[in-house]
């Protein structure tokens, strides 16, 4: 599908994310020293400066933190998805990880399916994931 016109730069601290989305799996980076989890993922942990890790499945289910509707000047390729709407999702396990992404109907949905007039916050939410291309698997937010 081609409505995500910009996608993820993917590098080495991210990759093992992607590896994980393209199995249909959440996880999230956590510190090997303190059990810290952490996201966006990054070399060293900020509390404990630990540099080894680990990526734990987390339940894909989390609560609607906040959430934006963006407003022209868009960039071009954004102008015909206008209105759409960004999200910000906190996890269950741990709500001070937070991740953006879209609320869809079902995985494949365009982003813009959705009238962001009926989006609250706080309310629930589970990961579905779309294959946008072989290497990124979008995580996506579905109604609980
Ligand atoms: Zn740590």
């Amino acid at each position: 599908m081609s409505q995500d016109v910009l996608l993820p730069a993917i590098g080495p601290d991210e990759a093992p994310f992607w590896e994980y989305t393209r199995k249909g799996e959440l996880r999230i980076q956590q510190c090997s020293g303190c059990e810290r989890l952490r996201f966006p993922p990054r070399p060293m942990c900020p509390d404990c400066h630990s540099t080894d890790s680990h990526w734990t499945l987390v339940s894909g289910r989390g609560t609607v933190w906040s959430y934006v509707v963006p407003h022209p000047p868009l960039l071009p390729q954004f102008m015909p998805l206008a209105p759409y709407h960004v999200i910000t999702v906190a996890l269950d396990e741990n709500p001070t990880i937070r991740l953006l992404g879209n609320l869809v109907e079902k995985a494949g949905d365009p982003i813009n399916a959705i009238d962001p007039a009926t989006i609250e916050i706080g309310m629930a939410v589970q990961v579905v994931f779309e294959a946008v291309n072989d290497e990124i698997h979008m995580p996506r937010w579905v109604r609980v």
